[in-house]
């Protein structure tokens, strides 16, 4: 947080401790309540990401001591949208933030065709924090292993529309048999261990999937649509 919005919420939680409810202003009593409540949601969220990415880093898991750096989150903490893809690559390992390789431009490029961006209004992590070497895919052990920390990152950020890029992340969420060719675009209620409410979620083929076979861009444009739908159907807040 800059240094101008803690000495300005300092103020505010000054002037809320001593009973002050309301002043005199062009603006409305509701925003400065608002914006108290939102600032004050982030460094909750923060404190508990935190928590959690220690945890996750003191997991025994051989995956970290070939890797450069542990790849947790990018993205807006409070959105309502979480998108959760597989494991970090090569470009993610050497930055530490999920997506931002070849398959993150891809990524980025999706999300932005339904008026979507990590600057703005997406929160996005992966299923493993530390990348296989050269790129294998996660093992089932692996996915075991991270997936209760996931289901607690999840509920940290409490999304209202979960999106799954790729199999390893629609298969060990939803518990499926079947892959992601017969599932995606399909909508499903995943029902998070820690949150008292079901999320909708989606199974979107994976960016590099989509790198490799350019022929499926347009059944993925055909699922990246039905999101926007269910954005605008729920009014969820982007
Ligand atoms: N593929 C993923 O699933 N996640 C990343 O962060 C990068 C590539």
């Amino acid at each position: 947080m800059s240094n101008i919005r803690k000495n300005s919420l300092s103020i505010l939680n000054y002037y809320k401790s001593i009973g002050v409810e309301s002043h005199i202003q062009n603006t409305s009593r509701i925003r400065f309540k608002n914006y108290l409540y939102e600032e004050n949601q982030k460094e909750l969220m923060h404190d508990k990401l935190t928590e959690l990415k220690k945890k996750i880093i003191d997991v025994d898991c051989k995956l970290k001591l070939k890797t450069k750096n542990f790849v947790f989150y990018d993205g807006i903490l409070t959105s309502n949208i979480m998108i959760i893809g597989e494991a970090p690559g090569f470009e993610e390992d050497k930055i530490g933030k999920p997506f931002v390789g070849a398959a993150g431009k891809k990524l980025d490029e999706m999300i932005k065709a339904i008026g979507l961006d990590r600057k703005n209004n997406v929160y996005i992590t992966n299923i493993i924090p530390w990348r296989p070497p050269n790129n294998r895919p996660p093992t089932e052990d692996e996915i075991n292993l991270f997936l209760p920390y996931v289901e607690k990152h999840i509920s940290i950020i409490n999304p209202e529309i979960l999106l799954l890029f790729g199999n390893v992340a629609s298969r060990s969420l939803l518990n499926l048999k079947e892959g992601i060719t017969k599932h995606h675009g399909k909508w499903f209620t995943y029902k998070n261990p820690f949150l008292n409410k079901k999320i909708f979620t989606i199974c979107i083929f994976h960016p590099s999937y989509l790198l490799r076979s350019p022929n499926k861009k347009k059944i993925a444009w055909e699922d990246l649509k039905k999101v926007k739908e269910k954005i605008i159907n729920l009014k969820v807040t982007i």
